[in-house]
């Protein structure tokens, strides 16, 4: 049993034991480069071959269409910057809620490479409408044609506030004006179901650590397979478009994770769903004056953003932590900054209720004490 109650699964998640096993071998014994082609390496070789196939598989993608990369951020800046060149001409329709990885690659290709960037804004519960997306491309581009240098990159799932958005609409809409469409889904990826052919998008970005995999490690979908140039040069690695040996164990620790998780999910977000449930009635018993931020009905599971009146997110952070209760005031990202988030900016959180903001991301290792813990904490230290 923990002496601490970690709930900020959204910034990083515990390494699965069986991940962790599966990693063991190729760090120690199998630790030969899967480029070689002698017989040492070729147990590498195939674990590579393997994970491509079971990551692929897990969101109903081809071997082919899966880059490993180093993360989330690598993923989004790969699309962001390296997508239909030449880069003057290109236009980059966004949202205002964003993570940093897309927000910031976004704005280095507004200055740098002189770009054009859109951002579209959301709802009180952080939902895009679809037509601000239809209206911003009747704009940019008639007729059709001329959206295809256009890159429209909406994020499945918010990591604050957990909305997750209607990213099949959004992409039908992108195609109709002959623009391609990004899905940052590092918070959704292994926590929701995810077809992309059923959805249909060009691009995906996912991290393995955000599903209980290890750090440093993700993938790319890229559903056209050559459409974006390389990213690092130097071997053949991963079809010669991102050159460099292979992290094995990392790839190998991914696969075992997201289909691990994958093959739990039901079950694993119907426990999250009651937790949720439990957090929220327990503060609402304890007469705390609060608001849930998102969408209250389409938003992952465990993930609560509360914003709690005339307190103060930095704070109650602080206050948990002295007591062993670990969550965030937001993005993992952001907490080292106390101003209020773009996201809790755009989604228009009264600023008596905003600046006392905290996020509460339950994950799989979670119990019911951890929320009576959680609840029991935050009275103590609000109505003290
Ligand atoms: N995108 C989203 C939505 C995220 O939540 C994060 C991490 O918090 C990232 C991108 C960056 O991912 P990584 O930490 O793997 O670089």
């Amino acid at each position: 049993m923990n002496n601490y109650v970690y709930a900020d699964n959204a910034a990083t998640t515990r390494l699965d034991l069986d991940a962790y096993e599966a990693m063991r071998p190729y760090l120690l014994e199998e630790y030969g480069n899967p480029s070689q082609p002698y017989f040492f390496s070729k147990k590498a070789k195939f674990a590579v071959k393997n994970a491509r196939k079971t990551i692929a598989d897990c969101i109903n993608a081809e071997p082919e269409q899966i880059l490993f990369t180093s993360g989330g951020t690598e993923s989004d800046n790969w699309v962001i910057k390296e997508f239909g060149l030449p880069t003057d001409l290109k236009t980059i329709v966004t949202t205002s809620i964003e993570h940093h990885a897309v927000l910031n690659a976004c704005a280095f290709m507004q200055e740098a490479r002189r770009a054009t960037v859109k951002y579209l804004s959301v709802d009180k519960e952080g939902v895009i409408a679809e037509g601000d997306l239809e209206a911003t491309l009747r704009h940019n581009g008639n007729p059709v044609a001329s959206c295809a240098s256009t890159l429209v990159s909406v994020m499945m799932a918010n990591n604050e506030i957990g909305t997750i958005q209607n990213v099949k609409q959004l992409c039908q809409i992108a195609h109709k004006y002959g623009a391609s469409f990004h899905t940052d889904a590092v918070q959704a990826v292994g926590h929701i179901p995810i077809d992309v052919r059923e959805l249909g998008i060009d691009f995906l970005s996912a991290s393995a650590h955000k599903f209980n995999g290890p750090k440093g490690i993700g993938f790319l979908f890229d559903s056209r397979r050559r459409l974006l140039s390389v990213f690092h040069s130097g071997g053949s690695q991963e079809n010669g478009r991102r050159a460099g040996t292979e992290n094995v164990a990392a790839i190998v620790g991914m696969a075992v994770a997201l289909e691990k998780n994958c093959k739990a999910m039901s079950i694993q977000n119907g426990r999250l769903n009651k937790l949720e449930e439990d957090l929220l009635n327990g503060l609402k018993n304890s007469g705390l004056d609060f608001i849930r931020n998102g969408s209250e009905n389409n938003h992952l599971p465990g993930n609560v953003s509360l914003s709690f009146r005339g307190s103060d997110g930095e704070m109650l952070l602080h206050r948990l932590d002295l007591m062993k209760i670990f969550v965030s005031t937001g993005s993992a990202c952001d907490s080292i900054n106390s101003q209020i988030s773009h996201v809790l900016k755009a989604i228009d959180v009264p600023e008596e209720y905003a600046r006392g903001t905290i996020r509460v991301s339950l994950g799989r290792d979670n119990t019911e004490d951890d929320v009576l813990n959680i609840v029991s904490a935050l009275r103590r230290i609000i109505t003290r």
